[in-house]
């Protein structure tokens, strides 16, 4: 079996195999760019040494093999000790994880070859003992688990020896001396000497880099980003490069658009005589790329023409890091970039318009994730706000909350229900619980690709980075900027967007997106390249969907808002709103009543209330259909809670009050109590128990919509009766409802249509008999996955899902997601019996799944007609309904 590719044998196409990293290295390789030589373990390496806990067979042969071709190839080996080939060893997964895994640089160098990468750096001593410390502590932290902090504090130890900050004053006497250092703690913390055999070092650290997948870390960055627990990780040996050779060597990141805006232009840090880790770390400022024409304009002008070759053979934005050692550029890693939610858009318009990919092709560049963080509100400032600080804006949004300086205080903040600011210098991989918990991210030191800005733009989190004006004191729990102190437990507001930090909170606006779909803003009057690409690209979507899109709308505000969002009719109304409120006595008294002439005077007079509700929703979805669903909720939900009304009889009592009326109420809520009630009288059981419920709203519906065609508009009602299991329960709703409803239309020319929903488990086995009674089913998610799994909807995501997501029993809540195999299948039954009893049925689907990107695509497959969402995620479900088709 082949383990082991070289870089010459990839392409970008295999990053199932070669990790994203080695697959790129790959296509670099081919494409005849400066790639330093060297070779990728596969990710089946790792998932077999995972599953072993050992190397499989035949791995250490092929690495042998590749290494003295590598050895061949630079014409050195391994840690010689007159002139050492070292190598760099480099995690690389199928999907980017950054920093959540390990790398070690200088492999091969031991207590020998230190001496000879001296003489071979023209006997530049300084840096071989520097290189040799950063390997001893990064094997060290990395393969032998030593508490990085110890080599953290001897090195400080060494700077204050010298009585300095800076790691560039320690000469190589200095380094030397810290190199004693650090292999005592070596041997204090492993029990052994740092191992001076090249190969030695080198399995040690693949095998780190395989355990690395495993890390605490990465199975948290797994989970929150749906990454597969059993991909596994490749790992790259690749020849090392020097950026710390000194002045004329350097290393840096760059982008080749903004991945914050999309703007064209180059976009990158960069840091004379550094190492890479030292970049993307933001331990030292670094300075933009475009001062590196200055330092050394011909490796500028070369990595300009790179990127543009990149851009052009991805096409894509592709995000880089490169090395200059002593004046020659090497790429060390490319990739397309990752990009916030309003450069996706902005970049997908761009490379239509530069001719690089079709419209269909920009659909697939973007999400309905991204689009619903558009959507998020932005500050709205006045005179009032200045901003205290700028850093760069590396993740927009706006963002408010209490400053907390640690991890562990922001999730227990977090956990109160507190929105939370995470203040530090700079972010690591130990944060990301506190970034997960947190409602934004400031930090003083780093850069756009700084650890921080990096991982919040992946999750879609408000970030802050390198607010240098900041002084951050961590163990003090405060900052202090421009001569103001900010402990923890004050608020402040960041603006991922501009980069710009404000104290106390300011309010929010909403988002120009949201202007532009409730049709404030003309995409093609304004300047806006957001809005435009926005514009262009849902016009498309809306083009190529096969799928419509209504709403789940109760009111005439929302209905209307939605309609503006481009709902395409209301998919689910529920009329339970129109039962709370001063109506709620009206209910009481029909639960109350005793004899049919009260229940009657009841329903009565909650008649023309519901006529009213129904003719303001069928006027904003004027010649759009309105589904309207019959009351669901058990009744008892209208009334007061036990215990309450229980007190409050009894303390009337004590007083000698007349409490008639509350014991009658009492006795009826303890009549109507259930232990269960999802799976009790609710839905169409109420509809067949209470005599004049569901007639009483049909009448309503029926008037409401001949009122509105009297009116010269036109209504299109769609009836819905909830919780249907048997086509009888159906049957016998229908008969009542057909009657009222031929009475009340008349010749108005007013259709009503009558269909239910599908939301039993036996519902969906029974389509075939249902459809038989129903014009249209609608698909009620919520409740199909509550009794498909037998889920309490709203108890069981507190209790229990966070470990059953941490046991991969499923990646997602399958109330978020529809879980295609079981509830899906269920769907994908009950349409396709459905169908066949009745060709032309109807379907639509109104749960929460109606809005989630996975489940549009998923309703797309399965043949439905529309899907119904809340106002704000139509237009998620309209671009992810057109991407379904592309
Ligand atoms: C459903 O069950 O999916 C549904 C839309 O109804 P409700 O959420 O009101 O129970
Ligand atoms: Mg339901």
């Amino acid at each position: 079996h082949k383990y082991v590719y070289d870089f010459s044998e990839g392409n970008k196409e295999l990053k199932d195999l070669l990790g994203g990293k080695g697959a790129n290295l790959a296509e670099m390789t081919n494409l005849g760019l400066p790639v330093p030589p060297g070779f990728t373990i596969t990710t089946e390496a790792c998932q077999a040494y995972l599953a072993t806990g050992r190397e499989p067979d035949g791995l250490a042969g092929q690495i042998e093999a590749h290494l003295e071709a590598l050895e061949r190839e630079m014409g050195k080996r391994l840690g010689d000790p007159q002139d050492p080939l070292l190598v760099s060893v480099r995690s690389g997964a199928k999907f980017s994880m950054p920093g959540m895994m390990e790398t070690v640089l200088n492999v091969g160098l031991n207590d020998q070859s230190v001496v000879g990468l001296s003489a071979q750096a023209g006997g530049n001593d300084r840096f071989a003992w520097d290189s040799y410390r950063r390997l001893i502590q990064m094997f060290g932290k990395t393969v032998c688990e030593v508490p990085g902090e110890e080599f953290e504090h001897a090195l400080d130890e060494a700077k204050h020896a010298k009585g300095t900050h800076d790691d560039l004053d320690l000469d190589a006497a200095d380094l030397r001396g810290l190199v004693d250092a650090y292999k005592k703690i070596f041997l204090k913390h492993t029990g052994r000497e740092f191992p001076q055999q090249p190969r030695e070092q080198l399995d040690l650290a693949i095998r780190a880099v395989f355990e690395s997948w495993n890390a605490e870390r990465a199975v948290l960055y797994r989970r929150q980003e749906r990454i597969p627990a059993d991909l596994g990780t490749a790992v790259n040996v690749v020849t090392m490069v020097f950026g710390n050779l000194g002045p004329d060597s350097g290393t840096g990141v760059a982008f080749t658009r903004d991945p914050a805006s999309g703007a064209q232009g180059i976009y990158g840090d960069y840091l004379a005589n550094a190492q890479g880790e030292d970049v993307v770390a933001g331990i030292r400022n670094t300075v933009p790329l475009q001062e590196l024409e200055q330092l050394d304009k011909t490796s500028y002008d070369e990595l300009l023409g790179i990127m543009a070759r990149l851009e052009e053979h991805y096409k894509d934005l592709c995000d880089i890091e490169f090395t200059i050692e002593r004046g020659k550029l090497w790429m060390l890693q490319t990739r397309v970039g990752k990009r916030t939610a309003a450069a996706a858009f902005v970049i997908a318009g761009q490379l239509v318009d530069e001719g690089l990919i079709d419209l269909d092709e920009a659909l697939h560049r973007v999400n309905g994730a991204q689009l619903a963080q558009l959507m998020f509100p932005r500050f709205q400032l006045d005179h009032e706000f200045q901003p205290v600080a700028k850093g760069i804006g590396a993740s927009p949004g706006a963002a408010s909350g209490t400053v907390v300086f640690t991890s562990a205080r922001a999730v227990e903040l977090a956990a109160e229900g507190k929105s939370v600011i995470l203040v530090r210098r700079e972010t690591n991989p130990d944060d990301l619980n506190g970034m997960i918990a947190a409602k934004g991210i400031l930090t003083s030191r780093g850069g756009k690709t700084s650890h921080a800005a990096v991982v919040a733009r992946g999750m879609g989190k408000t970030c802050v980075s390198g607010a240098d004006e900041i002084e951050v004191n961590v163990p003090a729990k405060r900052f202090t900027v421009a001569g103001q102190t900010v402990t923890e437990g004050d608020v402040v507001s960041i603006d991922g967007t501009t980069g710009k930090v404000y104290l106390g909170e300011v309010p929010v606006m909403p988002s120009e997106v949201v202007q532009y779909f409730e049709g404030s803003l003309d995409p093609e009057h304004i300047d806006n390249a957001l809005v435009r690409a926005v514009h262009r690209i849902m016009t498309h979507a809306d083009g190529k969907r096969r799928l419509a899109v209504r709403t789940n709308a109760d009111t005439g505000a929302d209905a209307a808002r939605a309609r503006r969002f481009g709902a395409e009719g209301i998919g689910l109304c529920r009329t339970e709103h129109m039962f709370l409120g001063d109506r709620r006595e009206l209910v009481e008294r029909l639960i109350l009543a005793r004899a049919p002439g009260e229940r009657e005077a009841a329903l009565a007079a909650l008649l023309p209330l519901q006529r009213a509700d129904f003719e303001e929703i069928f006027r904003e979805m004027d010649g759009l259909p309105v589904t309207v669903r019959l009351i669901d909720p058990p009744l008892h939900e209208f009334l007061p809670p036990l215990e309450q009304l229980a007190v409050n009889v009894a303390v009337a009592q004590e007083r000698g009050e007349d409490v008639a009326k509350e014991e009658a109420l009492l006795a009826a809520v303890r009549r109507m109590h259930e232990e269960n009630p999802m799976l009790g009288l609710r839905g169409v059981r109420l509809g067949l128990v209470i005599p004049g419920l569901f007639a009483m709203q049909v009448r309503a519906i029926a008037e409401a919509a001949v009122s509105c065609a009297r009116g010269g508009g036109v209504a299109k009602p769609e009836i819905m009766v909830p919780l249907v299991g048997a086509v009888q329960e159906l049957e016998t709703v229908r008969a009542e409802a057909e009657k009222i409803i031929a009475e009340v239309v008349g010749d108005s020319g007013v259709e009503v249509l009558i269909g239910t929903m599908i939301e039993v488990p036996r519902a969906a086995l029974t389509a075939g008999q249902i459809a038989e009674a129903a014009e249209f089913f609608s698909f009620g998610t919520n409740d199909l996955t509550q009794m498909g799994w037998g889920f309490s909807r709203d108890d069981v995501e507190g209790a229990f899902f966070w470990r059953y997501l941490e046991l991969g029993i499923f990646g997602i809540s399958p109330f978020e997601s529809i879980d295609r195999d079981g509830v899906g299948r269920l769907v994908r039954i009950a349409a396709e019996e459905g169908r066949a009893a009745r060709p032309g049925l109807k379907l639509g689907i109104c749960g929460e799944h109606g809005g989630d990107p996975d489940s549009v695509h998923f309703f797309h497959e399965v043949g439905l007609d529309y899907v119904s969402c809340s106002p704000f995620r139509v237009p998620v479900a309209r671009l992810e309904a057109g991407r379904a088709v592309v």
